[in-house]
């Protein structure tokens, strides 16, 4: 077998390793989300999904220095909400390193994309700008990024959290999931794609939103024209090498926060869906309604509920439990 990074063959002093799909580093972060999905399957673990392709030299060197970066960026700024009073839209600065960034998260779908037995030919071909950097950059990728913010009037532990998770080709929609729902039939026209997008990726770790996309070929004009659309037409805030510093601002709406990111909401969806949750707590604020809701239901209520539905799902992980 030979290493899905450097390519060299296992054997001697090259041992496979075992790499984890969504860093170790950040699982740790969330001790309290231990169910893995895949596909078909759900299972308990505290340990997280992980492949073993990977050479000990290219995961204990390049892939954990890529992973200190992430890591710590999102340990150090996205574990907080950054839901502020009234102001859900409030822009943030961040500082960003676009290539060990681009580079982390690329390292990252690769690995979803090996789990899943995906064609893996365009990271193939881009393996070494992840391993050995920008010298290898054939800018053939747009990068963006994002706040999550809970837009609804409850705490998201109620609907089951994603704090980490990976989508794969979610659809852009500029008038909003929300808006979709009501006017189906207008909203399609709407959807925001191209012919030469190989794979589109939405990275969700804590309140950081990230979404990639891979071109197949580097057609200027198209990557142009499709980075002006998502610019002018949602609230993901375009990286670029030549700059470090950035205003990142919501780019969440309720859907968001009960099912995940599977759809994105442009600017007008975002405005729509705040509206009409605001009507569906009759004008109060999200915060004061989430205030009232969780003194009538505290946090060990959850917990108690989220414990008995697992023994009934997980039977054999309890039963693991009780032995020790
Ligand atoms: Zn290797």
């Amino acid at each position: 077998m030979e290493c899905a990074y450097c390519n060299n063959k296992m054997g001697g002093s090259l041992v496979r390793t075992k790499e984890h799909i969504i860093p170790d580093g950040l699982i740790k972060l969330f001790p309290e989300e231990d169910i893995t999905f895949i596909k078909d399957k759900s299972f308990k673990d505290n340990n997280g999904l992980t492949i073993k392709d990977v050479c000990n030299i290219c995961n204990n060197g390049v892939l954990s220095d890529l992973d200190s970066y992430g890591n710590g960026i999102i340990a150090n700024h996205f574990m907080c909400s950054f839901g502020i009073a009234d102001n859900y839209n409030r822009e943030f600065q961040f500082e960003f390193n676009y290539h060990l960034l681009s580079r982390w998260l690329l390292k990252i779908a690769y690995n979803y994309e090996r789990v899943y037995k995906s064609n893996t030919k365009w990271f193939k071909d881009n393996v070494n700008y992840i391993l050995k950097g920008e010298k290898y950059f054939k800018d053939n990728i747009s990068l963006f990024a994002g706040l999550h913010v809970n837009m609804i009037p409850v705490p998201e532990d109620v609907h089951g959290k994603f704090s980490l998770s990976i989508i794969k080709n979610p659809k852009l929609l500029p008038l909003g999931v929300t808006y979709s729902i009501y006017n189906e039939e207008r909203n399609k026209e709407m959807l925001i794609s191209s012919g030469q997008i190989e794979n589109i990726y939405v990275i969700r770790f804590a309140s950081a939103v990230f979404l990639i996309i891979l071109w197949m070929d580097v057609d200027e004009k198209e990557k142009y024209l499709i980075e002006e659309k998502i610019n002018n037409l949602f609230t993901f805030e375009k990286l670029i090498p030549e700059k470090n510093l950035y205003k990142v601002r919501r780019v969440s709406e309720a859907f968001n926060c009960t099912t995940g990111y599977g759809a994105i909401s442009g600017k007008i969806g975002l405005e729509l869906s705040e509206k009409l949750i605001k009507h569906s707590i009759g004008g109060r604020n999200f915060w004061e309604a989430r205030a009232k809701f969780t003194k009538l239901f505290p946090a060990d209520y959850f917990d108690k509920g989220r414990r008995m539905i697992e023994e009934i799902e997980y039977p054999q992980t309890q039963n693991k439990n009780k032995k020790k």
